[in-house]
């Protein structure tokens, strides 16, 4: 898998190319493609000042048609898709068609409707078998490293584990009134829905936001955290069948809670398309284009991210505890690559999951979730790529802990 070929150049792709580009051996020649030619032209310009050419290339991702002809044209033997979740399909099906491997960080999504599971892509799973070629699903933090968290956990600590917390705090300041850290359409998309975590072989719906409590973060303090669901969950209960219960928190901040807030009462935040001005406009794409980029956060940023997964389970029939997470500062992902911290979270894995895959560590055929790879080949390489973990056995864990 010498050439690669990514999609996509936001803020997630300029960490993930950025970091490619310093993988020398592993991969010989780069492209990157988007939409918007000049993105790709800005991430090239700033890694040519490392000494590394990147191809540049303009394609539209959702045309299968043009993604066929790219791969084709670029020999690519790996496409890293850090482009948007409606994206997925099409560009698996290029894979498909050109017959190459295949790397995402977030599940498909259809545009008109939020609605986040993993069938459709599982749905690929025999026709890239037969392919003889891999997919590689949610390869970033969340998902991505929480599931390897989790599988690292129950291989060495655990005979098994009962209680899942995934926890996700961003303990960070940017400056702005109001901006997402990722792209803002999907994000918005993914915190306006209902909650839902597994329980007893079942999952539970909440209203949005409903369920919340405080959770003390390592190096922050405590956060106010509410239950959302979250995509690695799907997988995680499949992978993980002794699962008890599994759950997803993240942090958010009244001001920011404030703004979503109006914004949702005004109609913002609405996926359902409005005439303005003779022309059919979806309100939520409109307010994406007034928001900041998540590229462009990166500059003023202070503090710093907290993601990890608080376990407990039975080892030789005792309760054990695992807690696992990474604190990421986001002026450190600043200094290593001009990006912040979720940026830098998501693009550091999405790398690290690609040079597993062309090393041939983490390959089989068919359409995976990273938890179903060994966690450790991962593990040991994370930290030297820029996220350190940190894992605690048998202490009180701090979702345990009661409020008064
Ligand atoms: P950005 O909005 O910053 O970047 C998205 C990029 O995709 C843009 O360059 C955009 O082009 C491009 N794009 C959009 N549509 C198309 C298309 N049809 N064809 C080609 N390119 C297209 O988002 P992020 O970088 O923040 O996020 C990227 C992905 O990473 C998302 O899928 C997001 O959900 C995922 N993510 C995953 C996380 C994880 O932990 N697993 C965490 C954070 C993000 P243009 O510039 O023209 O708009």
């Amino acid at each position: 898998m010498n050439n690669v070929l990514i999609i996509g150049a936001g803020g997630v792709s300029n960490v993930a190319t950025k970091k490619i580009a310093r993988l020398h051996t592993v991969f010989k020649t780069i492209t990157l493609a988007s939409r918007t030619l000049a993105k790709c032209q800005q991430i090239a310009a700033e890694i040519k000042a490392e000494g590394v050419c990147v191809q540049t290339a303009q394609v539209d991702a959702d045309n299968v048609d043009e993604v066929v002809a790219l791969i084709q044209q670029t020999r690519a033997q790996l496409v890293i898709n850090l482009a948007l979740p409606y994206q997925d399909l099409p560009i698996m099906d290029a894979c498909l068609r050109t017959k190459t491997h295949y790397l995402d960080t977030a599940n498909y999504e259809p545009k008109d409707e939020a609605k986040f599971e993993y069938s459709w892509q599982w749905a690929y799973k025999q026709k890239f078998e037969d392919a003889g070629i891999m997919a590689l699903l949610g390869c970033g933090f969340d998902p991505g490293v929480t599931q390897v968290f989790t599988a690292y956990a129950a291989k060495h600590y655990f005979d098994e584990i009962h209680y899942l917390d995934i926890v996700d705090c961003n303990g960070g300041d940017h400056g702005k009134a109001f901006a997402t850290n990722f792209n803002p359409e999907v994000n918005i998309r993914e915190i306006t829905q209902p909650g839902k975590y597994w329980e007893n072989g079942q999952w539970l719906e909440t209203e949005p936001m409903e369920i919340h409590q405080p959770i003390d973060y390592p190096n922050i303090g405590t956060r106010e955290s509410y239950l959302m669901y979250h995509e690695e969950l799907e997988s995680l209960v499949k992978n993980f069948p002794t699962l008890k219960r599994a759950r997803f928190w993240m942090t958010f901040g009244q001001e920011y809670l404030t703004h979503l807030r109006v914004l949702e009462n005004v109609g913002m935040t609405s996926i359902q398309p409005i005439e303005y001005e003779g022309k059919k406009i979806q309100p939520l794409q409109f307010l994406k284009a007034v928001l900041p980029e998540p590229s462009a956060l990166g500059e003023n940023y202070s503090g710093e991210t907290s993601i990890g997964c608080q376990i407990s389970g039975l080892k030789n029939g005792q309760k054990r505890t695992c807690y696992i997470y990474n604190n990421c500062k986001h002026q450190d992902a600043f200094k290593d690559v001009s990006g912040q911290g979720v940026s830098y979270t998501t693009g550091v894995p999405a790398m690290l999951g690609a040079k597993l895959m062309a090393k041939g560590i983490w390959f089989k055929p068919g359409v995976w979730n990273v938890e179903e790879f060994n966690p450790d080949p991962f593990m040991e390489q994370l930290g030297s790529y820029g996220l350190p973990w940190v894992e605690i056995i048998d202490q009180p864990l701090p979702i345990e802990k009661e409020y008064n």
